[in-house]
């Protein structure tokens, strides 16, 4: 197209061009073109996801998703954190048990065999058995207790059949580790990291964060009042400007067994102390009781990772996740055992093979201090920066339960 760029005269855009002359450069059949120039759903979107960036919302949230990336390698770079590269295959499967995709070259119909009938695989490409990560961390940890502060932000995968809006299969994730960081240390990092985060978002994405918020406020409308939610620029404001309440977990169960909806029994999952918060638990302290995002620190050990922190009470672990109104848990992270003793004597109470973990366990065998750190998923974080309901519309394309197309 050629012509003279002129200041427009209509609204919804600052500039127009006054052509002179349209050609056409590439296009076999206009007919067909699934996006038309009105409104499409999301979901008719995402079963075009091949196309569905060269919409105006799509648009916006890819901006914001690279921005956001940006931001989280400037913010560690003026921190003095080191960018580590974990592997994505790996050996242990220590952490997710049951929930990770096997990597393998063996063929899956005529596999070579033991003598007891079970794949032989150390006559696979390793000559073990290898998955794709489910997160970086143990690794980080080795960094860690070298160059003081990294972080990883890299592909983490989970096999886990959750069919959630807030549940990948595929979902990239940063997860700092600290030398010399105990708890607190940990979730003054996570806030200030998020306020960070966010607030470079609307200083520098401000264009693309109004179109969002424009189209929220249209969807919102159709709501009834009572069940509408903030604007999108003024949750983010909200956050950056607030203080996040941290509480135990024993307080948080205390506050839910007091709560309206758990005496009129409108939770549908169980509240008892021991038991892991659901995401309905988690939304009703955020959104209704304290109406500001939530730490919460010290959970039962039973319901959390071999590696975390005990407390003396024998019962808790020095967790800590950090809550946000509509997605629930962000990041979830700990001050971990530095203790070799407490370490051995806690995996082998959950049967986590400690040799195998023999390189994870010499880092407490050779000079280990107190130490952090925290996950936070990428894709839960941008959901919240943009407002977008479903994590499926956050990633370019998405892996999910029996979906992989593109
Ligand atoms: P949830 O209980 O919500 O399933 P989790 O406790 O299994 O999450 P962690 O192992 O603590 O998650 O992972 C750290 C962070 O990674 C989470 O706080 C979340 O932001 C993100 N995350 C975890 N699982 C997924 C997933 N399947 N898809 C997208 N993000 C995820
Ligand atoms: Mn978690």
């Amino acid at each position: 197209m050629e012509g003279t760029l002129t200041e427009s005269q209509g609204s919804g855009q600052s500039l127009e061009l006054n052509a002179d002359k349209i050609e056409v450069l590439g296009l076999a059949d206009p007919d067909k073109f699934p996006i038309q120039p009105k409104k499409h759903t999301l979901e008719f979107l995402r079963e075009n996801a091949h196309l569905r960036f060269r919409t105006n919302t799509f648009g916006a949230i890819f901006r914001i998703r690279h921005a956001m990336a940006f931001a989280i390698h400037k913010y560690f770079n003026e921190k003095g954190f080191y960018y580590l590269h974990t592997p994505i295959i790996t050996a242990s499967d220590a952490e997710g048990a049951g929930q990770m995709f096997r990597v393998t070259v063996l063929d899956p119909v005529n596999p070579p065999l033991q003598d007891n009938g079970h794949v032989d695989y150390s006559k696979d490409f390793f000559g073990r058995p290898t998955n794709l990560t489910v997160s970086g961390q143990l690794e980080g940890e080795l960094g860690a207790l070298a160059l003081g502060e990294i972080y990883t932000f890299g592909p983490t995968f989970r096999a886990e059949n959750s069919n959630t809006t807030r549940h990948l299969s595929e979902f990239w994730m940063i997860e700092p580790e600290m030398a010399f960081y105990d708890l607190t240390d940990n979730m003054d990092l996570a806030e200030e990291f998020l306020k960070y985060l966010i607030k470079y978002a609307l200083e520098n994405c401000r264009d693309d964060l109004h179109f969002l918020a424009d189209r929220l406020a249209n969807e919102e409308k159709e709501k009834p009042k009572d069940q509408r939610s903030m604007d999108l620029i003024e949750k983010l404001e909200f956050v950056v400007n607030s203080k996040f309440i941290r509480i135990t977990y024993t307080e948080a169960i205390n506050i839910l067994k007091n709560s309206k909806p758990y005496k009129k029994n409108k939770f549908q999952f169980p509240v008892e102390w021991g038991i892991d918060l659901q995401s309905e638990h988690e939304r009703y302290l955020v959104e209704r009781h304290f109406k500001c995002p939530v730490i919460l620190t010290d959970y039962p050990k039973e319901i959390k990772a071999f590696y975390m922190k005990q407390n003396d009470d024998n019962k808790t672990v020095r967790a800590m996740d950090v809550l946000f109104p509509q997605i629930g848990e962000i990041i979830g992270g700990s001050q971990r055992e530095e203790s070799l003793e407490k370490l051995e004597t806690r995996m082998k109470e959950m049967n986590i093979p400690t040799s195998e973990m023999w390189w994870y366990l010499d880092t407490r065998r050779f000079g280990s201090v107190v130490h952090s750190g925290f996950g936070l998923g990428f894709e839960r974080f941008v959901q919240f920066t943009t407002g977008m309901g479903n994590i499926r519309d956050v990633i370019a394309f998405p892996r999910t339960p029996k979906n992989a197309e593109f």
